[in-house]
């Protein structure tokens, strides 16, 4: 057998996995197509959401780690954060909504870079075998075993293992070989393209900012996220700016981004911004793989999931299913069975009605400008209590604007009847709120 664990893909959780496994004195191997692994190459805001029990956890940052309390592990980070106070949505005039946190801050935006290198360099310590520039193609369970096929510039081969851990991300090469997305509804496909920019002049506190309605883009979506990244050199803030758009719309991403920049309707913010980088990156939407844990292969991370994890669930992923495979071996326990409660109970998107409710985030693009230029301006500086959370944002949004819901329905009748359809919360309930 050439490892006791072989793990497809170094992003947050295949990296976090390798580490908990090396350090438990399994033999490990690590494959990744990219060929240099930690580098950061997709678009990703790297925001840690602080929602407390978000994912079934708390976490805390100090001492140069990120601590998982309730899982009960931290890695180890000496990169900056940028906390944020929350999100704030545009409407086309720039009327601003914010979502804010109680207690500051909703989130800290990690150099997502800095904590990939960092455990980069552990497993490496640790004597994991890293294979860069290979790519996973399926994973298959044998008796008592698991064979893996990986290619690399040699070609084809089959590698053995007691366990395999897919977690090659969001839009899973190998779960699809793998005949795992028959059993999930597709939902979409998108594109995520970003800027790095420098020099950007936000005109308010750090937060998510989100442009909605059709004068910022005819389909799709802008939003921007500050950073501090070490690549860029110390103390130099940085905006991810993104765009983000269905696959299928006749739309060229980048030619969004720059006329955005040099001509939307918020051009005097970005009007000394330089970009220093561009990526992109490809997503399928699909539900959620129930059961990610099935004999000796672990589906890890984004690979499974509805939307994101986000990089604290990977990591919660990888540690997981590594600490499982240890006790598999020592003898504890005959099943990973366990990693399927961990799944279900950590990740809301697996809960009932949760899906549906993310999905209705999407409901407020169906707005007119004009509507949303409205409903944004219903109180001066619109502001309301919450976290930065995908699943919980809709309700939340649409709860703010039907406290307005009498005053909204003298306005325009046909309005309030809408933002009645999109709550899950009854407007008589939010008027008592
Ligand atoms: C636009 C955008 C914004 C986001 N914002 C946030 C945020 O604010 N906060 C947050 O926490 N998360 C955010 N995320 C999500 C976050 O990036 C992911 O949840 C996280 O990276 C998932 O980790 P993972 O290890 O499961 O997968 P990934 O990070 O995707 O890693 C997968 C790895 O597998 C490798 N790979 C792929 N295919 C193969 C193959 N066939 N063989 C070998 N290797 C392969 C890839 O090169 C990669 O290294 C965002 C994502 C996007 C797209």
């Amino acid at each position: 057998m050439d490892a006791d664990l072989i793990i497809i893909g170094g992003g947050p959780a295949g990296l976090m996995a390798a580490k908990t496994a090396a350090e438990e004195g399994l033999k490990v191997i690590i494959v990744d197509k990219k060929k240099d692994i930690p580098l950061y190459t997709k678009p990703c805001c790297s925001m840690l959401l602080l929602e407390p029990n978000y994912h079934d956890e708390n976490l805390k940052t100090d001492n140069g780690k990120i601590t998982f309390l309730k899982t009960g592990f931290s890695v180890d980070y000496d990169g900056e954060y940028v906390d944020l106070l929350g999100s704030m949505r545009f409407s086309p005039s720039l009327h601003p909504f914010t979502i804010k946190a109680n207690p500051y801050p909703a989130a800290k935006v990690i150099d997502k870079e800095t904590l990939a290198k960092k455990l980069f360099s552990q497993i490496d310590s640790a004597g994991v075998d890293i294979r860069p520039s290979t790519q996973g193609i399926i994973a298959e369970e044998a008796k008592d075993s698991v064979s893996v096929k990986v290619r690399d510039k040699n070609g084809e081969k089959d590698l053995t293992a007691k366990f395999a851990f897919v977690a090659d991300g969001v839009s899973s090469n190998v779960v699809n070989r793998m005949g795992l997305n028959k059993e999930r509804k597709f939902y979409a496909k998108g594109l995520a393209l970003s800027f790095m920019l420098e020099g950007v002049n936000f005109p308010y506190p750090d937060a998510f900012v989100a442009f909605i309605g059709k004068r910022f883009t005819s389909a799709g979506q802008f939003y921007m996220v500050p950073k501090k990244m070490k690549k860029f050199g110390k103390d130099n803030k940085v905006w991810e700016l993104t765009f983000g758009v269905p696959t299928g719309m006749d739309i060229n991403p980048k030619e969004q981004l720059l006329k955005f920049k040099n001509e939307g309707p918020v051009k005097e913010w970005l009007a000394d911004a330089k970009i220093l980088e561009e990526i992109g990156c490809a997503m399928s939407f699909y539900s959620p793989i129930e059961n990610p844990a099935n004999g000796r292969i672990v589906i890890l991370g984004d690979a499974a999931s509805f939307q994101e994890v986000e990089n604290q669930g990977a990591l919660m992923c990888g540690y997981v299913a590594s600490k499982l495979v240890k006790e598999f071996l020592e003898g504890k326990r005959d099943s990973l069975d366990e990693y399927n409660e961990f799944w279900k109970r950590c990740f809301e998107f697996n809960h009932p009605g949760v899906v549906e409710a993310t999905a209705r985030t999407y409901a407020i693009h169906t707005f007119t400008d004009e509507q949303l230029d409205y409903l944004f301006s219903l109180e001066e500086n619109f502001t309301t209590p919450g976290w930065i959370n995908h699943c919980t944002c809709a309700d939340v949004i649409f709860a703010a604007f039907s406290k307005h819901y009498e005053e909204i329905k003298k306005h325009d009748a046909e309005l309030a009847e809408k933002i009645k359809k999109y709550s899950s919360i009854a407007v008589d309930a939010a008027l008592n709120t």
